[in-house]
């Protein structure tokens, strides 16, 4: 089984630093270009499918250029040549990337993945510290700096699903918060956070992996990391610019937590309502309070917030008493 990704990631390095020493004074284009690669950016999908732990196949979303060699376009990381792209035409690399489903490891050898999958030792335990267990779901906090491989592999991964930049090869800078369900060492979703933050950003990166959508696990992420910064004492928010699917779930998170301190909350007998007050309050920033205002067209010139107008969206966007996906009584915050 493959998975050092630091073969793939030295080359893609090398490269980038020949580039950089021949090409003082080049233009934009050629800057754009190496922050392509750095990212692994690319315009078209190149992998057409994930096969995911034995009994999960999905479509990439996004192309990625990081899990290969520059210079071939060969999986990066393989030991065996002779397996490698067998299936490449004009628009895949490759046709399908095996990927351990506990620990993200990865190879184009379907024998290789299925003996790994019998014995990887992550089935059996999931790394990290446990920060919130309710009877259904548990939260690990993993550090980057002591799960490089895993994390590293993570984010590789990740980039197949998102389409803005997510950072691969500085995983110790990033904690990462795994959402797990009970029972299960099967990771369903994450967001990354910056050790060090000067934007006090709350989340760097976030997503629910394609087999297990549609259940709030991003609301619940979203939600845990609010509670996060706000046990340590700051107006926190994510990393911006949010990609096209981060913005709606944000808008709906935001508008949630708005809708319930003005209608249900603290707020709600208040003659008056600042965006100060709300801000204290949710723990968010008075400029994604604003923007999540005006995508309910519940404030106007000086920043008034209307509140008949919020009851309205409330009455067509009801969340039928399920304000929140996360429960405080769960939380297991203890440094
Ligand atoms: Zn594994």
């Amino acid at each position: 089984m493959a998975g050092s990704v630091g073969q793939s990631l030295r080359a893609t390095t090398q490269r980038l630093k020949g580039k950089k020493n021949g090409g003082k004074g080049k233009n934009k284009s050629s800057k754009k270009a190496r922050k392509e690669m750095l990212y692994g950016i690319l315009n078209e999908k190149n992998i057409k499918q994930i096969q995911f732990g034995v009994s999960k196949r999905f479509p990439t979303w996004y192309g990625s250029a990081v899990y290969f060699d520059p210079e071939t376009k060969r999986l990066g990381c393989s030991e065996s040549k002779s397996q490698l792209c067998s299936n490449f035409n004009d628009q895949y690399w490759l046709e399908t990337l095996f990927v351990c489903e506990y620990c993200f490891k990865y190879t184009d050898n379907r024998a290789r993945f299925v003996v790994h999958a019998a014995v990887c030792p992550f089935q059996y335990r999931a790394p990290g510290k446990i920060k919130y267990k309710s009877p259904e779901y548990t939260i690990r906090r993993v550090k980057g700096s002591k799960y490089q491989l895993f994390c590293q592999c993570l984010c590789l991964f990740t980039k197949l699903f998102l389409d803005n930049k997510s950072m691969y090869f500085k995983v110790d800078h990033y904690e990462f918060y795994i959402v797990y369900e009970n029972g299960s060492a099967k990771p369903m979703g994450f967001f990354s956070k910056d050790l060090v933050s000067y934007q006090q950003n709350n989340l760097a990166c976030v997503l629910t992996f394609p087999p297990y959508q549609r259940r709030g696990l991003g609301l619940l992420l979203i939600e845990f990391s609010y509670k996060l910064s706000q046990l340590e004492g700051v107006i926190s928010g994510p990393e911006v610019p949010l990609s096209p699917f981060g913005l709606i779930g944000y808008l709906k998170y935001w508008s949630q937590i708005l809708c319930w301190h003005l209608i249900e909350g603290d707020l709600a007998h208040c003659d008056k309502v600042s965006l100060e007050d709300l801000s204290i309050v949710t723990g968010m920033r008075v400029s994604d309070i604003i923007l999540t205002l005006k995508h309910l067209n519940c404030i106007g010139e000086n920043n008034q917030i209307y509140l008949q107008s919020l009851s309205t969206w409330l009455k067509s966007h009801g969340t039928k008493g399920n304000w929140f996906k996360l429960q405080d009584e769960y939380l297991l915050i203890d440094d």
